[in-house]
C-alpha cells in the first residue's frame, strides 16, 4: 500500500492536499494514482501531461478551491412531507 502523502499539489484545484492513493501492486512504478481529498480529483501519472501537468492543463477543467463547496453542492434532500 502506497504511503499517503498530504503536501502534493492537486492539478484541478492546486490545493496542497493531494495525496498518493496507490502504486502498481508489483512494485515496478509503473503508475501511480494521486487523489485530492478537498476536491476529490484522482489523476494517474499514465496520463497525458494535458491531465497530470498544471501549466498544460485546459483552464476550462479547472476549480477554483474558494468555490469547491459550492460547486459540489449535491441536491439537498427535501424535507419530509407531513402525513396530515
Ligand atoms: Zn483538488
Amino acid at each position: 500500500m502506497a504511503e499517503k502523502n498530504t503536501n502534493i499539489q492537486c492539478v484541478r484545484c492546486l490545493s496542497e492536499t493531494a495525496y498518493l492513493a496507490a502504486s502498481a501492486p508489483d512494485g515496478s512504478g509503473a503508475w501511480d494514482l494521486y487523489c485530492c481529498s478537498y476536491c476529490n480529483y484522482g489523476w494517474r501519472t499514465t496520463e497525458g501531461s494535458e491531465i497530470t501537468d498544471v501549466t498544460k492543463r485546459d483552464p476550462r477543467f479547472s476549480v477554483d478551491k474558494n468555490e469547491v463547496e459550492s460547486v459540489f453542492c449535491l441536491n439537498p434532500i427535501p424535507k419530509l412531507l407531513n402525513k396530515e
